[in-house]
């Protein structure tokens, strides 16, 4: 999911936040707070919310892929329900009929195996939730991706530099409308970078040391 996206590191904490949506580049009127937690959310325990804006058409799908979150929470809780039972089946077929006993293999063989039913289980769980929210709002051609388009994840070096904030999107048009919202929030090669075009020279003190 993340390849082919484009991110830029921000300066400071306070961005302002573009009025393109970040799937489909159309006018934004609708505004969305949302975490994202990557490899470093889980490693800190933290996720990074920001507000977006989407416009109307994408917007149902962004709804749609939050919700796919809590799916992801409920096949996690399912699978281990799954596990229970599973893991009575098995253990009861690794029985030997005449002695009623489970050679400590069997036993063992009949463990991993419930395991991985229960897991193969919560897998589909998740992946027939996935399917029929895919169903329900199909991805619309002039979308990037389905759902979510843009996210903040936190400050550089894993999320502990807080000096900066770190914006990843589908799009780079809706980076490049991030960047020039925020043009003193970047280095002048950043935004050359990122919007193809210079950086403007900062309103107040355009010269002298300041
Ligand atoms: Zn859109």
């Amino acid at each position: 999911m993340t390849q082919q996206w484009t991110r830029v590191a921000l300066k400071g904490k306070a961005q302002i936040i573009p009025t393109i949506c970040p799937n489909c580049l159309g006018d934004a009127n609708l505004k969305y707070r949302y975490g994202y937690k990557g490899i470093q959310g889980w490693l800190t325990r933290t996720t990074y919310y920001q507000t977006f804006s989407y416009c109307d058409q994408c917007f149902p799908q962004v709804k749609s892929a939050l919700g796919l979150r809590h799916w992801r929470f409920f096949a996690g809780v399912m699978t281990f329900i799954f596990w229970i039972p599973l893991l009575l089946v098995c253990a009861d077929r690794a029985r030997n009929p005449q002695t009623g006993l489970a050679t400590g293999l069997r036993a063992d063989l009949a463990v991993a195996l419930s395991v991985v039913l229960a897991l193969i289980s919560g897998c589909l769980l998740y992946q027939a939730a996935r399917v029929i929210k895919h169903r329900r709002n199909p991805r619309r051609p002039g979308q990037k991706v389905w759902g979510l388009a843009a996210f903040y994840t936190g400050g550089t070096h894993l999320g502990f530099n807080n000096a900066y904030a770190v914006y990843k999107a589908a799009r780079p048009e809706w980076i490049a409308a991030l960047v020039r919202a925020n043009p003193e929030q970047v280095e002048p090669a950043v935004y050359l970078s990122h919007v193809g075009a210079p950086q403007p020279a900062p309103a107040g003190r355009p010269f002298g040391p300041g």
